[in-house]
């Protein structure tokens, strides 16, 4: 189904009924309501963009509210998880939370060991980042694990090389663009913030929308921007402008 349609994959983080200021939270009220747009796009004839659902960081809300809602709509997302935190970060889901979902029939992929950024690793701690971090997912589910999402969207050459040399196949960017099937191993995603209307995420699906290619315009200045400041001056700059604090992905917008 829907195998020579573009794909458009949306990123989410955490969830809380009643929503919050916090730009990564979505309301529990509007993730439903975005499902349910979903569910009409994927029915739909002639539909522009094919959506599919992923999640990053493994926050406990994917579990306790994301889950059930997911589930009642016979929607399967991919939950991106920072293997470092399950069991140990406050917040963040444990073992037997992540053996439930993986069961329940939703896709288990790995975000790093730490959340570090991978384009300041070392070549032994993208080892770690990259490949004890598979191993460790792999043996813990019982499951093969083949897909990564890098943390805070950052990546290089040498990154992309690691995750090949790691055994992953399929690596999950915050690079807002659609993906044709087999397009390659490094997918485009758009993250959705909680104060995103549902009449704009609809209006990115529509047949000629240029909505997209204006976003992975603004995409690639910022990228370059990061590139000429640096991550740590970008990030501060970022806060500064945004009166927040850099955030666990770097103080980025796109994790
Ligand atoms: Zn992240």
């Amino acid at each position: 189904m829907g195998s020579l349609l573009r794909r458009l994959y949306l990123l989410y983080h955490e969830l809380r009924p009643g929503g919050s200021s916090y730009s990564y939270v979505v309301g529990t009220g509007m993730f439903e309501r975005q499902m349910d747009l979903y569910v009409q796009l994927r029915k739909t004839e002639n539909s522009g963009l094919w959506p599919e659902i992923t999640f990053d960081d493994g926050h406990i809300s994917n579990i306790e509210f994301a889950a059930p809602i997911l589930e009642s709509r016979g929607l399967v997302a991919r939950f991106f998880i920072t293997v470092g935190w399950t069991g140990k970060k406050a917040g963040y889901m444990g073992w037997p939370e992540l053996r439930s979902l993986h069961e329940s029939g939703q896709t288990i992929g790995a975000h790093g060991w730490t959340h570090t950024l991978l384009t300041h690793c070392s070549e032994k701690e993208l080892q770690v980042e990259l490949g004890d971090a598979r191993r460790t997912l792999e043996d813990k589910l019982g499951a093969s694990v083949t897909t990564m999402s890098l943390p805070g969207g950052r990546y290089n050459r040498r990154v992309l090389a690691a995750c090949a040399e790691a055994g992953y196949t399929q690596i999950y960017a915050s690079i807002p663009r659609a993906e044709s099937d087999g397009s390659g191993p490094l997918i485009g995603r758009l993250n959705i913030r909680g104060d995103m209307q549902l009449a704009w995420i609809a209006s990115l699906f529509e047949p000629g929308s240029t909505v997209l290619s204006s976003l992975e315009r603004q995409y690639r200045v910022k990228a370059a921007a990061k590139t000429l400041l640096g991550d740590r001056m970008y990030a501060r700059l970022w806060a500064a402008l945004n009166r927040k604090e850099p955030d666990t992905d770097g103080g980025d917008d796109a994790v």
